[in-house]
């Protein structure tokens, strides 16, 4: 090879370095271009999505139904999703998944169950065990975060059903706590407003020291 070719194969690898650079940039630039045009401007509630901690939603009170609207498709099909602003529920898939990743003995000592698919409409909240527990939490609202979180240990929880009629559920430990935090959200309440501020965590915080900084958080886990 020759001292022209070395300096040719040098340049072709430095040419290429920056073209790949540039075109990762180009891309960036057209991710942000792509998402700017299909989502132009804030769209406006109800959403189909979750929001984030931030938005002024997440701070509204919810407002009680009425019997014709309780009627309505809207609020029927309001059942199927997830942190609905006008029912409590806790979702037997999702109660199912979380159970599933913690061991038996932080099962034990949090009190957790499974929790059956339950639907509220104006619900009640009344303490009927005063006694506090101090436990993680999370919330689909503060993605990638958690928190230990006091709430009470029994409580009693009363309401309509999606069909209007009158249901009531006496709950304790681990059920208790999620139902104490979806009641705070119909107040427009979020657990960080009650939590240890000092267990406020990433919970990614140990792949960040892994990967030296370089991780993409997704915001979906999807
Ligand atoms: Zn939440």
């Amino acid at each position: 090879m020759t001292i022209l070719n070395v300096y040719r194969s040098k340049s072709a690898l430095v040419y290429t370095l920056i073209f790949i650079k540039r075109h990762l940039i180009t891309f960036r630039k057209f991710r942000q271009l792509y998402t700017e045009f299909w989502f132009p401007s804030p769209s406006r509630p109800p959403y189909n999505h979750i929001c984030q901690i931030g938005d002024p939603v997440l701070r509204y009170k919810a407002e009680e139904l009425n019997a014709e609207d309780i009627k309505k498709n809207e609020i029927q099909g309001v059942r199927k999703r997830i942190s609905a602003l006008t029912v409590s529920f806790g979702y037997r898939d999702v109660t199912e998944k979380i159970y599933e990743e913690f061991s038996p003995e932080i099962r034990k000592s949090r009190e957790m169950a499974i929790i059956p698919f339950k639907v509220f409409i104006n619900p009640e909240l009344k303490i009927t065990n005063y006694e506090k527990v101090c436990f993680p939490e999370a919330c689909e609202s503060v993605r990638g975060f958690s928190a230990d979180v006091p709430r009470y240990r029994e409580v009693l929880v009363t309401g309509l059903s999606a069909e209007g009629k009158p249901v009531s559920w006496q709950v304790s430990g681990w059920a208790a706590r999620i139902v104490q935090h979806e009641m705070d959200h119909l107040s427009g309440r979020l657990y960080t407003d009650i939590m240890v501020r000092s267990t406020f965590t990433c919970t990614c915080w140990d792949k960040v020291n892994r990967t030296g900084g370089r991780i993409y958080v997704p915001f979906s886990p999807k």
